[in-house]
């Protein structure tokens, strides 16, 4: 096999260089200190200098356990320059036309260490990052933009075949190609899927007042609006509506969108200009009813996909890439073969109860806060008026905020050598 100069052979084969697979990538790298040989592949272009500025209008909201990770992967000292930590986080719940909007639950974001629970990290930066870090390591191979041809398997390799004729062989092979996963569905792994009838609307504002390095979780009937903090007097704007709603929002001109946006804003940042791309995106929620297969796992929105109100989408997929590497290397390290499906089923009953415990979460906030039935919103009212008394439950969404619930794998731990 090695002999054929189109056959290339690998311990791991990642499929889907995006935030996930990238980051698995380096992190296999740098915890197996160079000791498995790992190749990349994407259907798209690589991000070059040339493309960095490629809009994602996202900023995504990073916990604490996902910068150290990043830490650990050596990225987040080229990121932690954009990354904006997050202070305190208010939750609000009025209707659009409301007079006054009370705070119905507030805390501080801070852990116990006096470290941020979270940050807020413009989306490109991430990539771009993750990206050159996995060019300039000499043990990842990368083939981009390829496409694949078809995937066989013996007793011991998968071997994809690739459209510019070459093949790559694996003992374990990682799907990271995102929601719609094409892999997933090439093994035959069903999802449990349903759309939310809601598109998240995205964009960056400038504005006069400071943000205090607070993230404000508005609900509104059609959804949550989130003012999250960036660095400088800057905010991203990720905001939940009816997919109606937010065809008519997108439709509208450069004046309309302004005024949608003041609307919901209310004056809280005072006078405020659109410095970012306007985009959407169609919400849905899905889990895969499998994360493993013989010689095979899925990883990031590949195995899942949440609603984006708690901001927990990549912190699972990031929790995933960690689970996988202690699994993995702590495998190869005991001699036994990556890819047994006994080795594999550790990850998934690590992350198949949490990440459908969360799933489930976020789904209920939605359905609870993005209605206007009275009597639920007095419920919430009640409820969250609860929790503003209970240091001890707002300890528990700190904990949540920071992604430190439950067993966290190795590279998510602080100071760990
Ligand atoms: C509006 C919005 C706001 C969000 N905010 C947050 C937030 O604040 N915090 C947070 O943690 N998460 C957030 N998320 C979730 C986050 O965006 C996703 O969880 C994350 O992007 C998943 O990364 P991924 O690498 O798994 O998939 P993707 O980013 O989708 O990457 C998949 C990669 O696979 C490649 N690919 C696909 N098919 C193939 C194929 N057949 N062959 C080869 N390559 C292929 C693609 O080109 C791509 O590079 C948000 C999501 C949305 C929609």
């Amino acid at each position: 096999m090695a002999s054929d100069p189109n056959h290339d052979v690998f311990d791991i084969v990642i499929v889907g260089a995006g935030f996930v697979g990238l980051a698995l990538a380096r992190a296999l790298s740098v915890r197996s200190q160079g000791n498995l040989t790992i190749g990349i592949l994407d259907r798209t272009e690589a991000v070059t200098s040339s493309t960095k500025s490629r809009p994602d209008a996202r900023a995504f909201a990073l916990s604490a356990s996902s910068r150290y990770l990043l830490e650990r992967i050596g990225v987040w000292s080229q990121i932690s320059g954009d990354a904006q930590p997050v202070e305190k986080i208010q939750i609000t719940d009025s209707p659009l036309d409301a007079g006054v909007r009370p705070v119905l639950l507030a805390w501080d974001n801070l852990l116990e260490t006096g470290d941020p629970a979270s940050f807020i990290v413009p989306s490109g930066n991430v990539l771009d990052t993750l990206s050159t870090a996995v060019d300039d390591d000499k043990t990842i191979t990368t083939y981009r933009p390829v496409t694949i041809v078809s995937i066989g398997k013996t007793d011991c390799h998968h071997t994809i075949t690739l459209d510019d004729g070459r093949v790559l062989s694996a003992k374990l092979v990682v799907a990271a190609d995102g929601r719609s996963s094409p892999l997933r569905t090439m093994h035959g792994i069903d999802v449990v899927r349903w759309a939310y009838d809601q598109h998240g609307i995205v964009t960056t504002i400038a504005h006069s007042k400071p943000h205090h390095a607070t993230a404000v979780q508005h609900f509104l009937p059609a959804g949550p609006f989130a003012m999250l903090p960036l660095t400088g007097n800057r905010s991203c704007i990720t905001w939940s509506e009816t997919t109606s709603n937010a065809e008519r929002i997108l439709a509208g001109d450069d004046t309309q969108f302004l005024e949608e946006l003041d609307q919901r804003l209310a004056g809280r940042l005072g006078a405020f200009e659109v410095v970012g791309p306007r985009q959407s995106w169609p919400l849905s929620m899905h889990l895969a009813r499998s994360y493993i297969a013989d010689r095979f796992a899925l990883i990031g929105d590949a195995a899942h996909g949440v609603h984006p109100l708690a901001g927990q989408g990549l912190n699972l997929g990031l929790r995933d890439v960690a689970a996988l590497v202690d699994v993995v290397v702590e495998a190869a390290g005991l001699g036994l073969d990556i890819g047994r499906l006994d080795v594999l089923q550790r990850y998934e009953r690590w992350r198949r109860s949490d990440t459908t415990l969360s799933a489930a979460s976020f789904d209920g906030i939605n359905r609870l806060f993005s209605n206007d039935v009275a009597l639920l919103r007095s419920l919430r009212e009640v409820g969250l008026g609860t929790v503003d008394r209970l240091q001890g439950l707002k300890d528990f969404f700190i904990g949540e905020a920071a992604g430190q619930a439950g067993e966290l794998p190795m590279m998510m731990q602080k100071n760990v050598a």
